[in-house]
């Protein structure tokens, strides 16, 4: 089975490549050298219709089947992503630029993991137990699939976040028709291929290749849609919930990041710097939880710094595909100008201590310039208030600022609008377990940053939305629960209806 043949058409409607008739084209670029991955055509409103009406079709099917038939064909995915793992890697690697190590170790057996685990959720729906709570009646619950999902996902991750939305939509016992970035939709593709192979129903599993403002917003007002999720900016973000509000569904929101790495002055220094280093470079930096604003207990502070700086001007740029690369280029020349121009507008009124434009070769003697590259940045006394503090850059710049009191620095952690990710550095227990309760953000780390699992909720807190992806609390989001109520007294006349008949 070939899953990386995309000239049959970039849209998967109904477990078929479909082309887009009236789509304009769109070429799916390398950010390293710019060169065209695979040339698609941009979804139209008419395919989103087409799509929604398969995902429909194959709704009654789909949320009637057995959990464990359901279960049954993720198993069966997560064989055959195992089985694809070298392609899955090469194309994600490929369309975003991400190191070929990023992709190998990280994206694709963290997409396997995810798969195995929602086959084993997908039997595991948890509610109130049955019970006679009036006197009179026998109550209990029902978990149902909401219906079709429409979804919409960011470049950063794109296999990941294709998986983060299809596999709890669909172990529910939902439809889904899922838009991924216009940037990045190769292995979004890839994966709905393999649900077909795997046995999941055709109309299932829908992917339409399109752009946010067309497609995207004709997918989230669709009447035939019951819920949107959507993971990508606090601003877009916006503007989806508004759409979704107007027609009354229920939304799922994962928007942005500005998590705060906080260092207490009896941390274990060596970690912190080399935590600091990986937690703000990984996926070159764009990555919702990454490490963005150090706060640094001041006893460590000039020695972080330095050791940041130190290990920044050591990491290996260059081909994506050599294995020895540290970091690629961002995802696209468009995205680097963005973040090139948070640097050097930062430069008025902070230190760029080392980084900035990537210009001459990489460690492999790739020309830099080719590429969408920016090297590694470290970015000291900028203001609490200043924009590389408070703006999600997306991008691999860290900020580092002092504090003196524990209350400060946790105080400073809190005060952004986002709320996705953060961790603490310290030995201290009671310090870490304060750090923990009073930062507020949906995942804290202690002594660490950035690992996941499939097993704990991933999701925001404030302006980084709501909702949960991966972990039994994920699934929970993608049903709803009804009531069910029986009378047990078998009579005509139910006590209740005195607040009607009176004593009559
Ligand atoms: P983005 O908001 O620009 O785009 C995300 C998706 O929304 C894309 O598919 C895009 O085509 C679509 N879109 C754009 N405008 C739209 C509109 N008007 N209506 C409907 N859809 C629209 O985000 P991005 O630049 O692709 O990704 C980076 C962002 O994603 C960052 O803010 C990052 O923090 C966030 N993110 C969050 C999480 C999380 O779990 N919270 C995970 C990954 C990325």
């Amino acid at each position: 089975m070939d899953l990386t043949s995309f000239n049959d058409g970039a849209q998967y409607i109904a477990g078929r490549p479909t082309r887009s008739p009236g789509g304009e084209p769109f070429a799916v670029v390398n950010p390293a050298n710019g060169a065209t991955v695979q040339q698609v055509e941009l979804a139209t409103a008419a395919d989103v219709d087409t799509a929604v009406a398969a995902a429909r079709a194959a709704l009654p099917e789909w949320s009637g089947a057995t959990p464990g038939a359901r279960s049954d064909t993720l198993n069966r995915l997560a064989g055959l992503l195992a089985e694809h793992a070298e392609d899955f890697a090469r194309v994600e690697t490929a369309q975003t630029g991400k190191p070929i190590k990023l992709s190998t170790e990280f994206d694709v057996p963290g997409t396997v993991d995810n798969t195995a685990f929602f086959a084993g959720a997908a039997r595991n729906l948890e509610g109130k137990a049955a019970g006679e709570y009036s006197g009179d009646h026998t109550s209990y619950v029902r978990r149902e699939a909401i219906g079709v999902i429409g979804s919409i996902a960011p470049w950063n991750y794109p296999l990941q976040m294709a998986a983060w939305k299809i596999l709890p939509a669909i172990a529910a016992g939902n439809t889904i028709v899922l838009k991924p970035a216009e940037i990045t939709p190769l292995t979004s593709l890839m994966f709905a291929r393999a649900c077909t192979a795997a046995g999941i129903p055709d109309g299932v599993v829908n992917v339409v290749t399109g752009a946010g403002r067309t497609a995207g917003e004709h997918l989230i007002g669709h009447p035939d849609v019951a819920m949107v999720s959507f993971t990508g900016s606090t601003a877009v973000g916006k503007r989806v919930a508004e759409i979704a509000t107007a027609t009354v569904k229920r939304t799922h929101l994962e928007l942005g990041g500005k998590a705060p790495f906080v260092v207490f002055d009896d941390a274990d220094l060596e970690a912190a710097v080399h935590g600091a280093v990986a937690a703000s470079l990984i996926n070159s930096g764009q990555d919702c939880t990454a490490a963005t604003r150090a706060y640094v207990q001041r006893p460590l502070y000039d020695a972080f710094v330095a050791g940041v700086a130190d290990l920044y001007e050591g990491i290996r740029l260059g081909d994506p595909l050599d294995p020895r690369t540290d970091m690629g280029p961002l995802v696209s020349f468009t995205h680097r100008d963005r973040v090139a121009g948070f640097v050097e507008r930062a430069r008025s009124y902070a230190t760029v201590v080392t980084g900035g434009a990537a210009t001459g070769k990489g460690h492999d003697g790739t020309d830099l310039a080719l590429g969408a590259y920016h090297r590694p940045t470290l970015i000291t006394g900028a203001a609490q208030d200043s924009e590389v503090v408070q703006g999600e850059i997306f991008g691999p710049v860290l900020v580092v600022l002092p504090f003196d009191s524990d209350e400060e620095g946790l105080r400073l952690a809190n005060d952004t609008p986002y709320g996705l990710a953060a961790s603490a550095w310290t030995r201290d227990i009671h310090r870490s377990l304060r750090a923990t309760r009073e930062i507020a953000a949906g995942c804290v780390w202690v002594n660490d940053h950035i690992p996941i699992i499939s097993e704990m909720p991933h999701g925001g807190y404030k302006a980084s939305g709501y909702g949960k992806d991966m972990s039994q609390y994920s699934l929970d989001e993608y049903t709803q629960v009804k009531h069910v109520m029986f009378d047990t007294t078998a009579t005509a006349r139910k006590d209740w209806h005195r607040t009607i008949f009176g004593d009559r």
